[in-house]
């Protein structure tokens, strides 16, 4: 994989519409270009603010949603605070 198709790959990742394999090849490119790790890294905070700041007002359950339809945590994880 390239770097232009993990780019267009990364937000599919973010958003969970990858099969297992598509996201090894996706794991494995970020592992051996740090420049493209480092613009994943940049999306995952970006989306982990957007939860914090949005799910303040929100009961711990929506909170727990959002956290889980934008991959974040895996159903069975605590939400993080
Ligand atoms: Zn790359």
């Amino acid at each position: 994989m390239d770097c232009e198709h993990a780019h267009l790959r990364v937000y599919e990742y973010l958003d969970g519409e990858l099969t297992v394999w598509k996201r090894r090849a996706i794991t494995r490119h970020l592992d051996d270009c740090p420049p493209c790790a480092q613009g994943f890294t940049f999306e995952i905070d970006l989306r982990r603010v957007i939860v914090s700041k949005c799910a303040e007002d929100v009961p711990a359950e929506l909170k727990a949603r959002i956290a889980i339809a934008l991959g974040i945590i895996e159903a069975d994880e605590p939400v993080p605070e």
